[in-house]
C-alpha cells in the first residue's frame, strides 16, 4: 500500500495535502481548521475517533521545528493504517488499545514561522522588510510568527514573569525568537489552541518541539493527577530524560497554561539531538525512537 507521509520538509503546502490526502484516505478521520495565522495561512487540525475527551499532540510551534510536524503526520498515518487492518504499532493491537480513546493532531500550530524558516523571504508577505530586518537574512534559524512573537512564550502562564527575563536578555520587542508579545494571547495562532483546549476536553496534551531528548512535563507547583506517571512511561519508553526548565524555558509555554488553566498533563516532547532546524537524515531515526511513546502517548 503506498504511503502518503514520505521523508521530506513538511512546509505549509505539503503538510496541508498530507492532511486532506490522509482525510480523504480515512474514513474515520476528519479534519478541520483551527484558525489562521497573521498571514492567513490555515492552521489544520485532524481528529481520530470521537469521545467526550481528546488527547492532544501538536507540532511546529517553532519555525525552525518543522521536522515535529513530519513525525507526528507518519505516526498518524501509521495509527489509521493499524486501525484500519487490525494492525500493531509498538506491540500493541492498535483497535483494542485506541478503544474508548480519541485523538486530536495539530501538526503545524505555526505555519507562517514554518515557511518563513523553510522558504525565506518569498514566504513573509506584507512582513518581508520587517522579518528581514529582525533576522538579519538568516531565515533558517526563525522560530516565531509573522510577527516576531515567539507562540510558546505567549501563553498567559508567568506571561508577565518571562516578559520581565526577556528585557533581561535584551528582548524588548519582534524577535527571531523568544518575544513575548505586547500580552499573552495576543497572537491568532496562540489563540486557536488556546480556544480549542476551552472548547474540545482534552484529557492531556502533548507539544512536540525540537531539540534536546527531553521531556518537560511539570510547571510550577501544580500537579494533575497522572502527570509524574505518565512522564516516567514516556521517558523509559523513549529513552528521553526528565527535565524541568529554567530561565527562558520557563513559563508562557503552551504547556505552561494547559497545566495552570485545566490542572490536567501536559508535556513538552524536544524530539532529537542536534542544532535546529535539525537534518531529514535523523527525522526516520527519531520516529523509530518515539513512536511506542507516541502510541502509549495517545492511549494513556
Ligand atoms: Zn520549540
Amino acid at each position: 500500500m503506498e504511503e502518503i507521509v514520505s521523508l521530506k520538509n513538511y512546509d505549509y503546502k505539503e503538510t496541508k495535502n498530507a492532511v486532506n490526502l490522509l482525510c480523504s484516505k480515512y474514513s474515520f478521520l476528519h479534519c478541520g481548521l483551527l484558525g489562521r495565522s497573521c498571514l492567513g495561512r490555515d492552521i489544520p487540525y485532524l481528529k481520530l475517533g470521537r469521545q467526550s475527551e481528546y488527547v492532544l499532540f501538536a507540532a511546529s510551534f517553532h519555525g525552525s521545528e518543522h521536522i515535529t510536524t513530519y513525525i507526528l503526520l507518519r505516526f498518524l498515518e501509521e495509527l489509521c493504517v493499524a486501525l484500519k487492518n487490525d494492525g500493531y504499532i509498538a506491540g500493541l493491537n492498535a483497535k483494542k488499545a485506541f478503544n474508548g480513546r480519541a485523538l486530536i493532531v495539530v501538526p503545524m500550530v505555526n505555519p507562517d514561522g514554518v515557511e518563513i524558516s523553510i522558504h525565506g523571504k518569498k514566504a513573509c508577505g506584507i512582513m518581508a522588510e520587517k522579518i528581514e530586518k529582525l533576522c538579519k537574512s538568516d531565515y533558517t534559524h526563525w522560530n516565531a510568527n509573522a510577527r516576531g512573537v515567539d507562540i510558546n512564550h505567549n501563553f498567559p502562564a508567568g506571561w508577565h514573569k518571562l516578559n520581565e527575563l526577556e528585557k533581561r536578555a535584551g528582548i524588548y520587542g519582534p524577535a527571531p525568537t523568544r518575544f513575548g508579545g505586547f500580552s499573552p494571547l495576543s497572537e491568532p495562532e496562540s489563540l486557536s489552541i488556546a480556544e480549542l483546549c476551552r472548547v474540545q476536553k482534552i484529557r492531556h496534551a502533548v507539544a512536540f518541539h525540537s531539540q534536546g531528548e527531553v521531556i518537560y512535563w511539570n510547571y510550577e507547583n501544580y500537579n494533575p493527577p497522572r502527570a509524574q506517571k505518565m512522564a516516567e512511561i514516556m521517558a523509559t519508553s523513549s529513552g528521553y530524560a526528565l527535565d524541568v526548565p529554567l530561565g527562558l524555558a520557563s513559563g508562557g509555554g503552551f504547556k505552561d497554561w494547559f497545566i495552570s488553566e485545566f490542572n490536567r498533563p501536559a508535556f513538552t516532547v524536544e524530539v532529537g539531538l542536534g542544532k535546529n532546524p535539525l537534518p531529514l537524515s535523523q527525522a526516520d531515526n527519531i520516529y523509530s525512537n518515539l513512536k511506542e511513546m507516541l502510541m502509549l502517548s495517545a492511549i494513556m
